[in-house]
């Protein structure tokens, strides 16, 4: 299943995508062909919904079955793409934790040993933006550069969770583009500056469940810059893999539903390349993975 939130009239819904391209309202279809016995539809955000757990999930799934089957359900409640504008699945995650030097190739490109553990960053959530939303290159950075990432959305609450429980908290992956002030990442001592600034972590378009996806660690990842393809490998290069990294951070920090884990990129990023390719206004950069779709964003001064 593919989940969204989304903006229509300056309301943000949470909804999910049916077969034929079309987005239903989650809350309202729930009420309508499910009734709401406990309150699962009252969630205001699809974040809340998601803290639900299992049951929630669940529940698509047969909202799912209903409508192809022939359920019938209010006009209202179901969106064309072009009526609607996409925004980050978890608008307000309380976490946004990133991985540093997660892939194979990314680590031969800058010739530095494979980490014997995962290393760890943060991101604030205040540098979220969503499918479509402008990338602003701020004044004091003159190195600015994407970065594709496969990102995980957490469904559960957990701490020390072991790696088979890992990937049962996990509600399911999106697209994570871990933009980077190169100049500042460098400068500082540590890197939170250089990947915090404002607008730096576009999300989305889609929350793609693992069933939908398959292998999450068997897909396709790419970035291309006006078209040109930038980055190009495939996630089974990552070193730690999805249930690894949540199992890994858990041991130290609770992760909380909406929790997001942008899991690293793959080589090919602007600031290794000869010579250097950095952001500049009236870009255009795309990451695609394979199952879960594109994430397209411009770059603004
Ligand atoms: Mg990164």
């Amino acid at each position: 299943m593919k989940f969204c939130s989304f903006s229509h009239r300056d309301i943000a819904r949470f909804g999910l995508l049916l077969p034929d391209d079309t987005i239903v309202d989650l809350p309202q279809a729930g009420k309508s062909l499910l009734g709401d016995e406990e309150s699962l539809f009252d969630s205001p955000d699809l974040k809340s919904w998601l803290s639900h757990g299992a049951k929630a999930v669940e529940s698509a799934r047969e909202i799912l079955k209903i409508l192809e089957g022939g359920g019938q359900i209010d006009a209202d409640a179901v969106f064309g793409k072009d009526e609607i504008r996409l925004l980050a699945p978890i608008p307000n995650p309380g976490k946004i934790i990133a991985i540093g030097l997660n892939y194979r190739d990314h680590a031969e490109e800058q010739n530095v040993p494979l980490p014997k553990d995962p290393l760890i960053f943060a991101k604030f959530p205040s540098s979220l933006i969503g499918p479509g939303d402008a990338i602003r290159l701020p004044e004091i950075s003159q190195k600015v550069d994407p970065e594709a990432e496969l990102c995980v959305v957490m469904l559960k609450n957990g701490r020390g969770l072991s790696r088979e429980s890992a990937r049962e908290a996990i509600a399911g992956f999106t697209i994570g583009n871990d933009v980077s002030a190169r100049d500042l990442q460098f400068s500082d001592r540590q890197w939170v500056r250089g990947k915090s600034c404002d607008t730096f972590a576009p999300c989305g378009p889609f929350l793609v469940t693992e069933d939908e996806i398959g292998d999450p660690h068997r897909i396709d990842i790419e970035l291309r810059l006006n078209g040109n393809l930038q980055q190009s490998s495939n996630t089974r290069n990552l070193i730690f893999d999805c249930y690894t990294l949540v199992s890994f951070i858990s041991q130290a920090i609770t992760l909380e539903t909406g929790d997001l884990i942008f899991t690293g990129t793959p080589d090919g990023v602007g600031v290794f390349r000869d010579p250097p390719v950095f952001l500049k206004p009236g870009d255009v950069v795309e990451v695609t993975i394979e199952k879960i779709g594109t994430l397209k964003n411009p770059v603004t001064s």
